[in-house]
């Protein structure tokens, strides 16, 4: 893109501006939430759709003038749709953390019951943390994975669900590299007498490529951001079966959200567009390869993987053997060029702070063109560094190699 007139209006922002741009050009994106949007997606968030007040939905707005933005939104449904084969689908929610309060507001009321899993098991901190609004309104009681395969496991759930009687079942996760048994635990919900929802937030990129298995079918209520592995804006949208369509578009508007970002929705309308191309396929399954590849190179080398490798886009490294804790790697990677956001791990012994684990994933790296060969490059300099006592000049080298590696692969839109 050029931005000629940014440059020229605010050459105080437009230099951190290019900063920006440089340091993703030059370094390696593995946090597992990120990605890099396309010309188009960028292009249709810099429209001047972004000017338009359309409080309400298509048809029913609390503004004129939003003939065209009422198509706009329209489109961004349809797709949606298409995309996901759900019946009713709100496009407003402007993150992953509003998206998910308007399902909370839309099923429950403050003090109602609800089971999620735990923060440092993979959950996130919109299922239920104490430091956040879901945590305050709600009564969380949080699920764990299993102490020996440190997956899920669904008869502990379905004992748990039982015992508890929540309102609500949450599955999702921000750090878990396993599979769910969407139908499975829609089963345990129904029995129990709970509504399902389903945060897909990390995954719904692999899930619209039809290579991770989709909860829509089987829940009441689906959310998911739209810029982790969907590869769309910074947003969200919510999903659900039509007799639910008026309880969520209450409860994202006037519930907890006034204008929606109609350039963000536009944006959104792009991303699904290209999610819904035959190549998105071949992008997807090469995100999963991708992490395939990552875990057992990094397994070579010695590390153990939480659960022991991954069924998706991300793994998790458990440092406790390495003599390191997550924020150390995380800094040591940093001086390499190389992002990854530290984690906990099940049970960990340490505070989140200082957490004994790493999370890396694939999503980023795959959109640039990185295939195996790459994967493996990645998986020494990380090694390297890991291991290198944090040596500068060992490190300077390593930064060397991280930044040539990557500007063989220029990023579409930058
Ligand atoms: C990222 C994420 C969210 C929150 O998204 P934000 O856009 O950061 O608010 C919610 N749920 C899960 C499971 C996530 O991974």
């Amino acid at each position: 893109m050029v931005y000629q007139n940014l440059a020229k209006a605010d050459p105080e922002l437009w230099s951190l501006v290019k900063q920006e741009i440089k340091r993703q050009k030059i370094g390696i994106e593995l946090i597992a939430s990120e990605n890099y949007i396309s010309e188009a997606v960028l292009e249709a968030l810099a429209t001047p759709l972004i000017n338009k007040y359309s409080e309400g939905y298509p048809g029913k707005r609390y503004y004129g003038g939003n003939e065209i933005i009422d198509q706009v939104e329209r489109l961004a449904i349809a797709r949606a749709k298409k995309l996901f084969g759900a019946e009713h689908v709100n496009v407003q929610p402007l993150s992953g953390s509003p998206a998910n309060a308007a399902v909370y507001q839309a099923f429950l009321e403050p003090g109602d019951k609800v089971l999620a899993l735990k923060l440092d098991h993979g959950g996130h901190l919109t299922h239920g943390h104490a430091l956040n609004f879901s945590g305050k309104l709600y009564n969380f009681t949080p699920y764990e994975v299993d102490s020996k395969t440190e997956e899920i496991n669904l008869d502990i759930l379905y004992e748990l669900a039982k015992e508890v009687k929540p309102k609500m079942i949450v599955a999702g996760f921000s750090a878990y590299s396993r599979s769910l048994d969407w139908k499975k635990i829609a089963a345990i919900a129904k029995e129990v007498g709970a509504y399902c929802f389903a945060d897909i937030s990390h995954t719904a990129g692999l899930i619209a490529a039809g290579l991770l298995a989709s909860p829509v079918p089987y829940f009441d209520v689906v959310s998911t951001t739209t810029h982790k592995t969907l590869r769309g804006p910074r947003g969200a949208i919510i999903m659900c079966r039509e007799k639910y369509a008026e309880k969520i578009d209450r409860a994202v508007f006037p519930g907890t959200q006034g204008g929606p970002h109609e350039n963000v929705i536009a944006a959104k309308a792009t991303a699904f567009l290209e999610a819904l191309k035959p190549e998105w396929q071949n992008y997807s399954q090469q995100v999963l390869d991708n992490a395939r590849c990552l875990a057992t190179e990094l397994q070579a080398r010695g590390y153990r993987l939480v659960s022991g490798g991954t069924d998706n886009h991300l793994l998790i490294i458990d440092l406790r053997s390495q003599e390191i804790s997550g924020r150390e790697a995380e800094k040591i990677l940093e001086k390499i060029g190389i992002s990854v956001s530290r984690s906990t791990i099940p049970n960990d012994p340490n505070p989140p702070f200082k957490s004994s684990g790493l999370r890396l994933g694939t999503p980023a790296i795959t959109t640039r063109g990185f295939k195996e060969n790459e994967v493996r490059l990645v998986a020494d300099l990380i090694d390297r560094a890991l291991k290198s006592g944090g040596d500068e000049k060992t490190l300077g080298l390593l930064k060397k190699e991280t930044n040539s590696l990557s500007e063989k692969f220029p990023i579409p839109s930058l």
